[in-house]
């Protein structure tokens, strides 16, 4: 009994652990996607012996074959310099998936194969309910670091990940009739959309100008939410999809 008691052999003083505080909840807050750009064994070899890394990497086999190179509990380094309401670093409170798919390197976007989605969506989830995720805090490479990154790109199916239950989408019934009502008046100004993308999360500068960093980060929100026009313009659809999104 007295052994039973002082706890594991191997901690170096006696360590009780038979009481747990209520107030605690997982370090992971966000899972960021992405896609390599590289072939499957490229993949591989760079996320698992260079300076960068992710926790799982989904492959283009088929069926795809799924690696956890990183445990959950554990850093990976995936982000890189990044941002998500105000949070910084989110390489420190995110689990990382990497897919492999060649993005728009060959000149076209390369989709992603049904097997990879099939994969992806039970290992989200899991890793969703195991860590207590908001469906806001699922997000694209691109939405956490839209100056430097456009990955998972405008062909990754967020729309079916929400219908799954999976991520943050916009009410479409609320987006079509407030469509209807912006058809009839003046686009909201530049500052408007910044306000907005400030609102929904990302980091967008502030300065009621249309500059190329503020292209980029609604191009970022289209690539997520309306993928079939992503040029980065401020349009009444783009507005309207922000107006139906809590
Ligand atoms: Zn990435």
């Amino acid at each position: 009994m007295a052994i039973l008691l002082s706890g594991c052999a191997t901690d170096p003083v006696p360590i009780d652990r038979s009481v747990h505080a209520v107030s605690q909840d997982s370090r992971v807050r966000y899972v960021v996607l992405h896609y390599t750009a590289l072939s499957a064994a490229e993949s591989l070899r760079v996320l698992s012996t260079e300076d960068v890394s992710a926790h799982y990497l989904i492959t283009d086999s088929s069926p795809p074959h799924v690696y956890q190179l990183v445990p959950e509990t554990r850093r990976a380094w995936h982000a890189g310099e990044s941002s998500w309401y105000g949070e910084i670093s989110l390489n420190d409170s995110s689990v990382g998936i990497e897919i492999v798919n060649l993005g728009d390197s060959t000149g076209v976007w390369q989709p992603y194969t049904p097997e990879q989605i099939r994969m992806l969506i039970p290992l989200l989830r899991a890793i969703v309910r195991r860590n207590g995720i908001e469906p806001q805090n699922i997000v694209a490479h691109s939405d956490i670091a839209p100056q430097r990154k456009v990955d998972p790109g405008p062909l990754f199916p967020w729309h079916l990940l929400a219908r799954q239950g999976l991520g943050r989408w916009y009410d479409a019934a609320a987006e079509t009739a407030v469509l209807a009502q912006l058809r009839t008046e003046p686009l909201p100004d530049v500052g408007w959309f910044q306000q907005q993308l400030h609102r929904l999360g990302y980091d967008c500068p502030q300065d009621g100008q249309m500059t190329p960093a503020t292209r980029r980060v609604i191009a970022a929100f289209q690539m997520h939410y309306r993928p079939s026009n992503y040029d980065g313009m401020p349009d009444a659809e783009t507005a309207a999809i922000m107006m139906a999104m809590k």
